[in-house]
């Protein structure tokens, strides 16, 4: 059986291809399944779709929730819910149009602090769904940051940075019940990712986030080192939810592009697959 990666973004959210694109690279590499999994949106899923029934691959309808816990961000893989659930897509409409209010914001900031960029700019690299990513583009655009990277620092958008906008975000218990709700699966994104200053996820929510219903745990992530990856795969174990593994593929964003260089185990799909009932 060939690969399963089960997270991915698009142009939809701060990935840098189209859900075709992406389904093409994916089914290049030798993968069978891939997730589009977007910030805050499930509007490429449809377009990967059709993509994928010419290409042979199975695409799992995602997407990936910015919650908030105790201050620090939760990211929350949701998978195979009911699209058209107007609950769950009233939230997904709101976060996105935060993201844009917010970005706005910080581009202010940033204009504030004599950064030469504009939010014309920032709005069309984005094409749409706004995240600091794009933010960060225009910033090395203006030559204010040699890389990406560079801009999330406590001077510019980094989560302590002088231009940083919070931005509205569910609770992350709150967040698993709308996914119940819309009969989604829950695995919670990287928790062990430390991009900054970003704490891990704590163990205690992560066990009451299981008690509510949790379905997995995203064990193999290219933030996770050797030592979380054998802690989260025992915490799974324990805790009697999936263990996933997934690139997180933002296509050209991150050097190098990351499609299927992390995947899921089939039989750990397969759980995953039948907690849907699939
Ligand atoms: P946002 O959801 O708009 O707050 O942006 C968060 C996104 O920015 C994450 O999903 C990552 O893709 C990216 N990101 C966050 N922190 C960093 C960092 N330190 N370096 C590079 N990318 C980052
Ligand atoms: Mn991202
Ligand atoms: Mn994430
Ligand atoms: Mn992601």
């Amino acid at each position: 059986m060939a690969g399963i990666d089960l997270h991915a973004h698009t142009i939809y959210s701060d990935g840098t291809f189209t859900p075709p694109e992406a389904v093409d690279l994916a089914a290049e590499r030798g993968l069978s399944v891939l997730s589009i999994s977007d910030h805050d949106s499930t509007e490429g899923v449809a377009e990967a779709e059709g993509a994928a029934a010419r290409a042979g691959l199975e695409i799992v309808p995602g997407v990936e929730l910015s919650t908030v816990h105790d201050h620090g961000p939760v990211h929350l893989l949701c998978y195979w819910p009911d699209l058209w659930d107007e609950e769950f897509q009233g939230e997904l409409r709101r976060l996105r149009e935060d993201r844009w209010t917010r970005g706005e914001r910080m581009v202010e900031k940033l204009q504030a602090l004599g950064y030469p960029i504009t939010f014309e700019r920032v709005r069309e690299i984005a094409q749409g769904n706004i995240g600091r990513p794009h933010i960060a583009q225009a910033l090395v655009e203006a030559g204010v940051v040699p890389e990406l990277k560079g801009a999330f620092s406590d001077e510019l958008i980094g989560t302590d940075g002088r231009a940083y906008v919070e931005k509205h975000a569910l609770a992350s218990l709150d967040a698993l019940a709308l996914v119940k709700r819309a009969r989604g699966i829950a695995v919670l994104a990287h928790p062990g990712l430390r991009w900054k200053k970003e704490l891990p996820v704590p163990d205690e929510l992560i066990e009451r986030m299981a008690g509510a219903g949790l379905d997995g745990l995203e064990v193999d992530h290219p933030d996770h080192d050797a030592a979380a990856r054998a802690r989260y795969r025992e915490m799974a174990r324990r805790l009697g939810i999936v263990a996933t593994g997934s690139s997180d593929c933002h296509g050209t964003r991150y050097d190098p592009v990351r499609m299927g260089s992390e995947t899921t185990d089939p039989e750990e799909f397969a759980r995953l697959k039948s907690r849907k009932g699939l």
